[in-house]
This record gives structure tokens, sequence and C-alpha cells, in this order.
């Protein structure tokens, strides 16, 4: 474990290291952005990178946001995929190209506000997302706080260590780092991850996730990420995915603002590598309930 702590405090200080770049335009044009984005320790991209160079009014743009295929089945199960589209793909031919592979029950994400299907629903604020986008949990099982695994079974190229150390500095939940193996302790879950080269099929990165509709837990073992190597991304789109992918896994929706890595449209390059400080107060009102 030592050396995983190692590798961890290493791969934080080169987030730290860049966090002093300067702020790209977009920010100031939006207030509450440019008070989100001070208020994280983020990493932007680098100045002098095309995208950073963009500006954004509103700090909204048409990014191309996730494509969720979602279904019930009768025994009060919900199962959902939430596809990140790949850079250059949009929404809506990741999704002709999904219904294509047959698959059923499929919407963008951005503006639904469906009940209980996390990553439905799409939150400026933590305080209007408690009533809006009620989120899937996990449960505590009897521990303080609920004990999640994140599994990694992915190359050295997708930083998991570092968006698990990010994730594990919300205050009510465990993001434990695990190397290849669930470790079986009873009452934790675990999540696990993989990359592999899955070809073209449009999509960056997905979650997958069952949850119990009368409790809103999540299943224990449905909660799979998988990256698609076919893409190949820079250092700062591999760590905007991981934590993207991560921050679902946990329970989280969408963000509308750039200046967290769950926006919507994660394939905006303007997007941020971490959460911003609205992700961790949605995670620590949803987490401030034993369920
Ligand atoms: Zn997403």
């Amino acid at each position: 474990m030592a050396r995983y702590a190692r590798v961890i405090s290493v791969l934080a200080g080169s987030i730290i290291a860049v966090a002093g770049v300067a702020e790209p335009a977009a920010w100031a044009a939006n207030p509450h952005a440019a008070k989100q984005h001070a208020a994280a320790t983020s990493a932007q991209l680098p100045k002098g990178t095309a995208a950073a160079g963009q500006a954004q009014q509103g700090g909204e743009t048409a990014g191309e946001a996730d494509v969720l295929e979602t279904s019930v089945t009768a025994d009060g199960v919900a199962h959902v995929v939430s596809y990140t589209p790949a850079a250059g793909v949009t929404s809506d031919q990741l999704l002709a190209n999904l219904a294509k592979a047959g698959k059923k029950g499929l919407s963008k994400s951005g503006g639904g506000t469906a009940q209980g299907s996390s990553a439905a629903c799409t939150y400026y604020t933590w305080n209007t997302a408690k009533t809006t986008c009620p989120s899937v949990h996990w449960a505590n099982n009897g521990y303080t706080r609920p004990q999640v695994y994140f599994v990694d079974h992915t190359g050295p190229q997708w930083p998991v260590p570092s968006a698990t150390y990010t994730w594990n500095t919300a205050a009510r939940i465990d993001s434990l780092y695990r190397w290849a193996t669930c470790p079986g302790i009873s009452g934790t879950h675990c999540v696990n991850l993989y990359d592999a080269n899955y070809g073209a099929t449009g999509w960056a990165g997905l979650t997958t996730w069952s949850y119990y509709t009368g409790n809103l837990n999540f299943v224990d073992g449905s909660v799979v990420i998988k990256f698609n190597d076919y893409y190949s991304y820079n250092s700062y789109g591999y760590l905007q995915d991981s934590c993207h992918e991560q921050g679902h896994a946990l329970g989280l929706d969408h963000n509308s603002s750039t200046g967290s890595c769950l926006y919507y449209a994660i394939r905006n390059s303007s997007a941020t590598t971490v959460p911003n400080s609205d992700d961790f107060n949605l995670l620590n009102w949803v987490y401030s309930t034993v369920h």
C-alpha cells in the first residue's frame, strides 16, 4: 500500500503544480463559475492550447452530452449505462451508433430530471440538486461512511489512483484504491474499472450501474467503469474521464458548470479534471443520511 500512496502523492503533486495557471476568459464571463473555480484546487488546461483560449459566454457551451441507456426490470431494479462521447463524436452520432447496435431506452443527458436515475439530470448548484436530482447512493452497511473500493484493472495511462485520491477527500464517503482485486470485506463495495480497445464505438468511457428503485441504493457488483483505448487523449483527457466516470460511480449526476469534471458534456475541453465544490457539497448532503 505504501507504494500506491507514493504514486498517489506524486500524481496529486503534479495537479497542484499546474493549479496556478491563468484562467481562461470564460471564468471572468460567469461570476458563479469563477467563484466555483476559485474554490476548487483544480488543474486547468495549460494556457496556450487552442481549447483553453476559447471564450465561452455563460460558462456553458453546446458540448456533447453523455448518452444514457436506461431500463427497469420487473424485480424493481433499474439499469443505467452512461456513455461519454469520444472527442469529435456528437451525442446524436453516438446515440445513432448505439441504436444500431440494438441498445434501447436511449436519451441524451443534460435536460432530463428523471427521478432517481443518476446522471439523467444536470445540476448547477448542489442546493437545487437536492430536490431535482435525487441521487443513487451506496449503502452504509454499518459503516459511518460507505466504503467504496475502486478496483483498478486499467493500464498506466488511466490515472485511477489520482482520481480516487481526489474523490476520497469527500467527507462522508470513503473512496479506496485497490489494484486488480476486490478485497471482499463484508459491507464494503467494489467498483471495477477496465480499459481496452473497444473499437470505434463513439464513446470514450462509460459507467454502468443498477439500483433498487425502492430505496435508490446501488446494487453491489453492478457498477462498472470502462475506458475505450481506441481513442487517445492528452493527460488532461485521461484525468477528466477518470474523474467523471468515478463521480457517477459514487452517485453523482452531471454538473452544468465547466468548472467540474462532471460537466455534462465532458468532451468540452474546457471542463476541469477535478470536481468542484458543488459536487462535494452534494455528496456530503446525500451521505449525511445513513442509507
Ligand atoms: Zn457522464
